[in-house]
């Protein structure tokens, strides 16, 4: 045989180090979960009607991955079908939280709406909450060799400007090496989203976001997850339900003449 079977000259896979995981299901406190579906009936008891409203899922710095509490801010306007939301708020509601408090994703009502999934408007919003909360729930998720075609190894002081111009990347070193790899962190982060109705039902989905510090590589995915209630030991006592009685009738504003094209959308 002349020729050989060149199956063998095949890229090889790269080399990959699990170094950890990003969440595959939802941890919810079921206080969280409590004041969710609270704030669904404040709205009805205090404004006589069922109002779409969003809230931030919080959760403790050194434990991002379990929702907490359910943290609301001004909401910009309350259609009855509607919830906009914008990088502006979130950060000023970070800003607003104590420091070992962060937001791990968002949650919003459908009210009395039985549209049971998320909306157009609601795919917009997870990124830009995803976007946001990438930098506190970003954890290493893997070592991961990055292939380089021409890598030119070159070492200290031993080199001229001339050899720069060869290959693609140059690996300048402190002695004389032949082979070399090079081995990029991967970074995940995540988000929650979680969209809930009057009669009690929930839907989530857990967005994800990774990327290779050297290479920029990303990539953005979704997947619907299920919810694990967590007993944390607290529970929403009626002071609990005053201050949050206050906190639906001073920050969630009921849009009562909205224009005709905004009442139309989903
Ligand atoms: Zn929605």
């Amino acid at each position: 045989m002349r020729f050989k079977d060149l199956s063998h000259l095949k890229r090889p896979e790269p080399l990959i180090i699990t170094l950890g995981n990003l969440p595959q299901h939802i941890l919810m406190a079921k206080f969280a979960k409590d004041k969710a579906f609270k704030i669904n009936e404040l709205v009805g008891v205090i404004f006589e009607k069922s109002f779409e409203w969003y809230g931030f899922t919080l959760a403790k710095n050194d434990h991002p991955e379990l929702i907490a509490d359910i943290g609301l801010p001004k909401n910009d306007l309350n259609l009855q079908d509607h919830t906009t939301l914008g990088s502006q708020r979130i950060a000023e509601f970070q800003e607003s939280l104590p420091e070992d408090v962060m937001i791990n994703g968002w949650i919003h009502s459908h009210g009395a709406l039985n549209y049971r999934h998320f909306s157009n408007t609601d795919e917009k919003n997870h990124l830009t909450v995803l976007d946001f909360v990438a930098a506190r729930t970003r954890k290493p998720l893997a070592k991961k060799e990055i292939a380089i075609q021409d890598l030119v190894l070159l070492e200290k002081d031993r080199f001229v400007a001339k050899d720069l111009g060869k290959g693609s990347i140059s690996l300048i070193t402190d002695g004389p090496i032949t082979e070399a790899k090079i081995m990029e962190t991967v970074y995940g982060s995540f988000c929650y989203s979680i969209v809930i109705g009057d009669e009690g039902w929930h839907e989530q989905e857990i967005h994800y976001r990774e990327r290779g510090i050297l290479s920029g590589h990303t990539t953005v995915r979704s997947q619907a997850a299920n919810i694990e209630f967590v007993d944390t030991g607290r529970s929403l006592s009626q002071s609990d339900i005053n201050e949050l009685s206050n906190e639906v009738e001073e920050k969630i504003k009921p849009h009562t003449d909205p224009p005709p094209e905004m009442i139309e959308r989903m």
